[in-house]
């Protein structure tokens, strides 16, 4: 896979991130973002879209999905490349000053300069919590579904109460050569409309529903062969299986961010407050990730820290360049990069 060049590499899509794409674009600064999640919005779009935000300035209230939308909408013009399911995991500086930075999924890039907007972490899927469930993850073991065909014709048992547990009970029923899902209690999480066609299938003899808890796993010779989930009546049943399904809930994870020898505190990232840099000059940090004294984990001060950033990165990539503040209102240079004509008698 062939390396990516970019001035900027942003790590974490959520409201700060995001934001940071407009700032540097003011600046003419291009950048990549990366997210570990498949979307972006990070905590707002993860754990509260619905929910309404009023301390966002000038919008008395606003949707979490909104401000994600509108922050999607604000950072069009600037083209950044929007990487989804991509975790970090690398991030050296190299002697030249510049920084090479790898995923999970093996993209590689060398940027000038690094943003970390990794909020709480990175959202990780809860793991089925039986012992040597590890072994199998990604063989007969998941937390998500790539491609469903991998089900097909499979003995399986789905894991959850939530919609994307019932989504796929729905659509791997009658797809699957058996299908068993295991919840911990008869009340789900899930929209009623499927939770009652679920219902329908186990009375239609289709798949099985079982209140219950994964206890253990059977194997045989190194291949998952069945797991043992101990119902509501205290009773152990063994359920042949060769794919298990589980979707528990994302949890984040400071996770790779810790690994990168910067300066952390109570899990957030020490920087100064008239650069948010980090103890590694050319790696900044913004939003709920950063910490320096007085800070408060507002969408808000995220957005001040970005445009500070912003210009302290350009700095960095360009040291021998003339800094100074211009007014999105009234700069040409501005109009041009947002892709704005001026306003009549302007
Ligand atoms: C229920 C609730 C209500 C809230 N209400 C408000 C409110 O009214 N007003 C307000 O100002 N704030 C509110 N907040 C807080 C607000 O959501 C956060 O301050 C904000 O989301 C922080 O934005 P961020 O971009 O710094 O990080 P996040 O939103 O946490 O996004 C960080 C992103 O980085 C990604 N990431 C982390 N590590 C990696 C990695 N190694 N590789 C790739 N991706 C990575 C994560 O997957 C995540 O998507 C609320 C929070 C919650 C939970």
């Amino acid at each position: 896979m062939s390396i990516i060049q970019t001035e900027v590499v942003i790590i974490g899509a959520g409201p700060c991130g995001l934001f940071q794409i407009f700032e540097l674009g003011l600046l003419g600064i291009k950048a990549h973002i990366l997210d570990s999640l498949a979307k972006p919005g990070g905590q707002c779009a993860e754990l509260y879209p619905e929910k309404p935000i009023y301390d966002i300035p000038a919008l008395p209230t606003c949707g979490a999905q909104e401000l994600v939308d509108r922050l999607l909408e604000q950072v069009k013009p600037f083209g950044a490349t929007m990487h989804f399911g991509h975790e970090v995991t690398v991030l050296n500086k190299r002697a030249d000053g510049r920084f090479d930075v790898e995923t999970a999924g093996g993209l590689k890039f060398d940027a000038g300069s690094i943003v970390i907007a990794g909020g709480v972490g990175s959202f990780q899927p809860r793991r089925l919590g039986v012992e040597g469930a590890d072994a199998f993850e990604g063989t007969q073991i998941f937390y998500r579904v790539k491609a469903a065909a991998e089900f097909h014709g499979r003995n399986l048992v789905i894991f959850g109460g939530g919609d994307s547990a019932l989504d796929w009970t729905l659509d791997l029923a009658g797809k699957a050569a058996s299908l068993t899902l295991v919840h911990r209690r008869a009340e789900f999480r899930a929209a009623p409309a499927s939770v009652a066609k679920m219902h329908e299938l186990v009375a239609a003899g289709k798949m099985r529903f079982i209140e219950g808890t994964a206890q253990s796993l059977t194997t045989d010779g190194g291949v998952l062969k069945g797991v043992n989930v101990k119902d509501n009546s205290g009773a152990i049943q063994a359920l042949p299986a060769d794919r298990l399904l589980a979707f528990f809930g994302l949890a984040p994870k400071l996770g790779p961010i810790a690994e990168w020898g910067l300066d952390i505190e109570k899990k957030a990232l020490k920087v100064d407050t008239e650069k948010f840099q980090t103890n590694v000059p050319g790696i900044f940090a913004v939003g709920d990730i950063n910490t320096y004294p007085g800070k408060k984990k507002l969408i808000l001060s995220g957005f001040h820290e970005a445009a500070l950033a912003a210009f302290a990165i350009q700095a960095y990539l360009y040291p021998g360049k003339r800094q100074f503040l211009q007014y999105t209102t009234t700069s040409p240079v501005m109009h041009q990069r947002l892709g704005v004509s001026e306003a009549p008698g302007g």
